[in-house]
């Protein structure tokens, strides 16, 4: 990312300011004025806070208190109130004598604490983030360490004189999530600050809101194509050296040159053979795995999170589910303008109504459907989606005619049916294990709910793989060709890690992450407690059980996330072979099965003479040890290298090295 810094004006100074005046905000959230945000200084160096919003009946609301020190940074913090799920919050911060201690929901814990590190609470107002916009423009390296851990950097510092004449700064920072956080500040005042749909803004300026925030979205845009810009390498022409090469048999070739030539694979021999091009790029790949680019084929994409899926080694990637608009994101990941992957298939999704509908395509009767399906198809999609809350009885006439016109239909099977209903009426293909599990609980179960999840959990244990209803359903899986999209990666997360602890679903590469994206690994997926953490866990256990039973009967499986992308996939990959799936079937699948399933391979999905050159190299050999997988050095798409250790670091995200 590049650097912006820009001469800053002199700080206003709280000394200005009469203690008794009450600084106010208002909080607008999805556009309508929702709570209020105010802030009055008590003394030197002393603040109080007030904070809330409603959101349907859910919203925080803060007092909170910080006593800051010498250097700008909090000293003691006292936050009380509830948060956005109305759950109690009482979180502190006290130091004295270099030591720190925070009491937050990982519960009490103390550290070496000296005054130059910023605490960064769990739940809040947004006061600490003018604290750190104040240090972040003091410092001279536009960078602040975080405690317990972490840094946040100053990215952008981005002056403005708004139409109203107000001169403001816009700054960005990296270091705290995935996205960057944005804050507008006006001297050392924070006057406003956007993320999504909440937006906080000192009440003089309310009037400047959506000119801001105009501006925000345009920096964000133009911040994607200076990213694309900056991080991709071209390589029109290159041999990777010395490599071993993962066939499209499953084996590894040891010492081989691999020589890329206008986007496509244009030589594979041994290395000391000779292949000379002088224009060529050598890459060393010695002791180095290079693979065909990987299928993630459960995705939703956007334009934030393309890379992440490159960065982990997925050049391609099936949708399902999106906006409409979502072929020209392809567009822009096609030519690069954007990084992200190749979007190979297309799915529509349709939900019925009601308080569980997915808002994305939401319709009233079966005749808006059908109408939706074909406009699906008209955009090109070639696949549709159906979710929970479909009528049982729209299911036929909905997949008759997809199938009318081509598509294939997928989905969660809908509230009051079983997946063998489902099957039968047309279905090609079902989203998410449990999914499979709530067949053999009952059609009576309303699956909109959170029960297609704790229902799983409390019952999957008891599945018996020997069972002749279970036999019978796996018969029907195989005679209709079903595809299965298991995405384990997050029923781990959700039935075995528990609340304050990491959740093993991340544990390999929660450190590597900002703050507030390492601390979401520890909230513990669903509620559970007593002998419910030991039932659960036998319930993940059955679910890997019946991914390896449907494997070795020859039901497809397919790798996908739907989440965190790269990592959950990885993460999605290990656990097939812990299920007992051979490392070499699990990396299969994840190349030229998925590139067979999405009738891609005659271009991509193997290391062959005359293919894209989609290929990524692992430092590692991930056919005995899956997890090499995770160590991504590089990935080539179309005719472009990307360095993960770039594209993470875009991000704020520490590379494996
Ligand atoms: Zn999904």
């Amino acid at each position: 990312m590049i650097l912006i810094f820009l001469a800053f004006n002199v700080m206003a100074g709280f000394s200005q300011t009469d203690p008794s005046d009450k600084i106010i905000y208002d909080v607008v959230f999805r556009e309508n004025l929702a709570g209020t945000y105010e802030k009055r200084q008590i003394s030197e160096n002393n603040f109080e806070y007030y904070y809330t919003y409603t959101d349907r009946g859910r919203g925080p609301k803060y007092t909170e208190i910080i006593s800051l020190n010498n250097q700008n940074f909090i000293k003691d913090q006292t936050i009380k109130g509830v948060n956005y799920l109305n759950v109690a919050i009482d979180e502190r911060f006290s130091s004295k004598e270099n030591t720190g201690t925070s009491q937050n929901l990982m519960g009490i814990s103390e550290g070496d604490f000296y005054g130059d590190k910023l605490y960064f609470r769990y739940d809040g107002s947004p006061a600490v983030y003018e604290v750190l916009a104040q240090l972040l423009l003091k410092s001279e390296t536009g960078k602040v360490d975080l405690y317990p851990q972490g840094n946040a950097e100053l990215t952008k510092n981005i002056p403005f004189r708004l139409s109203d004449g107000t001169s403001v700064n816009f700054l960005a920072i990296k270091g705290l999530e995935l996205d960057p956080t944005y804050i507008w500040m006006k001297g050392d005042q924070m006057v406003c600050k956007i993320s999504g749909n909440l937006h906080i803004v000192r009440q003089d300026l309310i009037g400047m809101r959506s000119e801001m925030k105009t501006l925000q979205d345009d920096i964000e845009d133009k911040s994607l194509l200076e990213v694309a810009k900056t991080l991709t390498h071209k390589m029109d022409k290159a041999i990777i050296q010395n490599v071993n090469v993962f066939t499209v048999e499953g084996k590894l070739l040891l010492n081989q040159d691999v020589y890329v030539d206008a986007k496509k694979i244009k030589a594979i021999r041994s290395t000391g053979e000779v292949i000379s091009d002088k224009e060529a790029t050598l890459i060393d790949g010695t002791g180095k795995t290079l693979m065909p680019g990987m299928f993630d084929m459960h995705t939703h994409n956007d334009k934030f999170r393309g890379l992440l899926y490159l960065a982990g080694g997925v050049t391609s990637v099936r949708d399902l589910a999106n906006n409409k608009q979502l072929k020209s994101l392809a567009a822009q990941f096609e030519s690069n303008e954007i990084i992200g992957p190749n979007i190979v298939i297309y799915s529509g999704i349709i939900d019925g109504p009601g308080p569980f509908a997915n808002q994305r395509n939401v319709i009233e009767n079966l005749e808006d459907g059908l109408a939706e399906i074909q406009d699906y198809k008209d955009l090109g999609y070639q696949q549709i989606k159906l979710y929970s809350s479909i009528k049982p009885e729209w299911v036929l006439p909905l997949t008759n005619k997809a199938h009318e016109l081509g598509m294939r239909v997928s989905g969660h099977i809908p509230a009051y049916m079983t997946a063998s209903q489902a099957i039968n009426q047309g279905y090609n293909e079902i989203q998410h294990i449990n999914m499979l599990f709530l067949n053999f609980l009952s059609d009576t179960i309303d699956t909109r709910t959170p029960l297609r999840f704790t229902m799983p959990a409390q019952y999957g244990a008891d599945l018996d793989l020997n069972s002749q209803e279970y036999l019978d359903f796996v018969k029907l899986l195989k005679s209709n060709n079903i595809l299965v999209d298991p995405t384990v990666a997050i029923f781990e997360n959700m039935f075995v890690s528990q609340s304050g602890e990491l959740s093993p679903t991340y544990q390999a590469i929660a450190s590597r992450f900002p703050i507030i994206e390492q601390r979401s690994f520890y909230t513990g997926g669903i509620p559970k407690e007593g002998a419910q953490v030991t039932r659960y866990k036998e319930s993940f256990d059955k679910m890997l059980a019946v991914v390896a039973d449907l494997f070795q009967k020859g039901v497809a499986i397919v790798p996908g996330t739907d989440g965190l992308p790269g990592f959950l996939y990885h993460r999605e990959l290990e656990l097939y072979v812990q299920a007992g799936i051979p490392a070499v079937e699990v990396l299969k699948m994840a190349t030229i099965k998925s590139a067979e399933i999405t009738g891609v391979s005659d271009v991509v999905g193997s290391i062959e003479v005359g293919k894209n050159a989609d290929l990524i190299l692992i430092d590692g050999n991930p056919l005995t040890d899956i997890s090499a997988i995770r160590k991504v050095e590089w990935t080539m798409k179309s005719g472009n290298l990307f360095y993960s250790k770039e594209l993470y670091n875009s991000l704020g995200v520490k590379h494996f090295k």
